[in-house]
């Protein structure tokens, strides 16, 4: 590939939010701006603001409006889908180095002046606290463009061999039509890479983000637009979820999906797809990440705080919210009072709150149908013979959405407790007999249909070995005493199998391979002038 080589980037350090710091003085006014924001539906550059509003509120404080979003029209998503098909040509011929150049200005955007306006919009809109707000919103969202921008190039350097008599290569096309991303509410990031992965790639993308992290989304998008992306690469439609995909969906030019949400979801865009796969131009690809049911597994040689740490992390940051959290666990009988007590004691001692509060660990589920599950999940446990409530099991829903970190013990391993993604702050456990390790992996492995995340605290080396082993399939980012949460751009690639989706790996090359058509050219330089074998 010609052209200037960008550097393999580092991990975006974290800033310090420490009380008296400057940070923690410019978050704060970040945090107390009141001005409600008119979220608009952005096509080719241009803001439209209409009559279909959506108001966002604050999870941990409902009373508190934040945004307006605005809603397209069926028709305005079809303007959206036509303005991207317009620039797409251009935007296909730019350099890598240009496009590159532009998520490297998105990121610097993100890391200067607008990391405590993006900060703030995750903190509010999602209710996250500032420990888990800056490594989504600022550090993850930042390596995502600088890591795309540098898994592109290696892409691109992919090429196939040339011979003495002929010089072959690929050229790296991006897809012949648009893609489509439809991005989560639990990361700000998330957004940031469905989108810029295909687009890195010389794709244009139709962008629809979750309602519940519009703020924050938009925001970054208001960084592409300053960092110079043309108008149309990305359109920014917050539109009603089935209108747009059924608008995107009855596009011939509909040429890949990016999503990232719950099983569920994925697997009814897929059969819409599958059941009118004729009426596109190009088989869509579909790249999708999805729910989990993740498991911390102890074994008995583990030790008993590092575990309930693990769990305590793992289970209840972000309110259980995060795709890769812990959610069963598989603990022995010999280790189970130590982990239990140390739960207890600690979990006593964590702050659910107001996620502005210095102190508060969690802040309120994102919505009140969240909350509404949860309690319903709840309640059937506290009335079920087969559950014991270790910790926790309150809910309440003023001034928000909150739901206290909750603790089950399970006495039938297949309990739906142990099977189903709740995503909120509740956590099953499940005690084994020491001496049942093998019969324990293939539980693990056959009670839920997710294969995200999961972890083994083990310092036996053969069991561990073995663990990895009939485990191979249950996980597709797999942690060695450590916590199944918290993966790093460039370092643990993430994605998982089985119901949790294509395992594509975001943020790294083989994601961006997804948004690549190579055509490979072969030019002979003397064409023979005999037809005869070896003339
Ligand atoms: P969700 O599936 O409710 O929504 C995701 C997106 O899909 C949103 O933009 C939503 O508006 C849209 N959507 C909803 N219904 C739709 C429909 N019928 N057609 C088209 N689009 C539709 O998920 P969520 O609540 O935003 O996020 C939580 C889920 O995401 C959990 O299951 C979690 O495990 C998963 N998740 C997975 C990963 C991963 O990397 N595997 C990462 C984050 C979140």
């Amino acid at each position: 590939m010609s052209g200037p080589q960008f550097p393999l980037p580092s991990n975006e350090p974290e800033v310090s939010f420490r009380q008296g710091t400057q940070a923690a003085v410019a978050l704060n006014e970040a945090l107390g701006q009141r001005d409600v924001v008119e979220i608009p539906t952005v096509i080719g550059g241009k803001r439209y603001y209409s009559n279909d509003v959506v108001e966002v509120r604050a999870p941990h404080d409902t009373q508190r409006l934040l945004a307006r979003i605005h809603r397209p029209t069926e028709a305005q998503i079809s303007e959206a889908i036509a303005s991207s098909k317009a620039v797409a040509k251009d935007w296909a011929s730019l350099s890598h180095a240009s496009r590159a150049t532009i998520l490297h200005r998105a990121s610097d955007i993100i890391a200067t002046r607008k990391r405590m306006t993006i900060n703030a919009a995750t903190m509010l809109g999602q209710s996250k606290t500032i420990d888990q707000a800056e490594p989504d919103s600022a550090c993850e969202l930042i390596d995502f463009l600088r890591f795309n921008a540098y898994n592109a190039q290696r892409v691109y350097a992919e090429q196939p061999m040339s011979v003495p008599s002929a010089v072959n290569r690929a050229d790296w096309r991006p897809l012949e039509g648009f893609v489509y991303a439809v991005s989560p509410f639990n990361f700000t990031a998330i957004g940031g890479n469905l989108t810029t992965a295909p687009a890195i790639m010389g794709n244009t993308v139709l962008w629809k983000p979750s309602e519940k992290s519009a703020l924050a989304n938009y925001i970054f998008f208001e960084a592409l637009e300053e960092a110079g992306l043309p108008p149309g690469v990305i359109n920014f439609v917050p539109g009603d979820a089935e209108l747009t995909t059924r608008v995107a969906l009855s596009s011939p030019d509909l040429a890949g999906i990016h999503f990232t949400g719950s099983s569920a979801v994925f697997q009814g865009l897929w059969k819409e797809v599958a059941s009118k796969v004729d009426t596109f131009r190009t088989i869509p690809r579909l790249v999708g990440e999805t729910g989990g049911k993740d498991f911390v597994l102890a074994h008995p040689s583990a030790n008993a705080s590092e575990v309930a740490i693990a769990l305590i992390r793992g289970a209840f940051e972000y309110q259980g919210q995060k795709c890769s959290a812990a959610s069963r666990a598989y603990i022995p009988r010999s280790l189970w009072n130590a982990v239990r007590q140390e739960l207890r004691d600690r979990l006593a001692q964590l702050k659910v709150g107001d996620v502005a509060n210095p102190g508060t660990f969690m802040g309120a589920v994102i919505s009140q149908a969240s909350h509404q599950k949860l309690s319903r999940v709840i309640s059937a446990a506290k009335e079920d013979a087969a559950v014991t409530v270790v910790h926790g099991g309150k809910t309440w829903s003023d001034p928000g959405y909150f739901v206290e970190p909750t603790v089950f013990e399970v006495t039938d391993p297949k309990h739906r407790l142990m099977k189903e993604e709740f995503f909120g702050p509740v956590l099953s456990v499940f005690v084994y007999e020491d001496n049942a390790w093998n019969e324990t992996l293939e539980l693990i492995d056959s009670t839920s249909p997710y294969a995200l995340t999961g972890s083994i605290f083990c310092t036996d080396r053969f069991a561990l070995h073995h663990a990895e082993k009939v485990l191979v399939n249950a996980a597709g980012n797999l942690y060695l005493n450590d916590k199944p949460t918290g993966a790093m751009i460039g370092q643990q690639p993430f994605g998982g199998g089985r119901a949790s989706g294509t395992n594509d790996k975001a943020g790294s090359y083989l994601n961006l391979l997804r948004w690549a058509s190579p055509r490979v050219v072969k030019e002979t330089y003397l064409p023979p002038r005999e037809w005869q074998f070896g003339a």
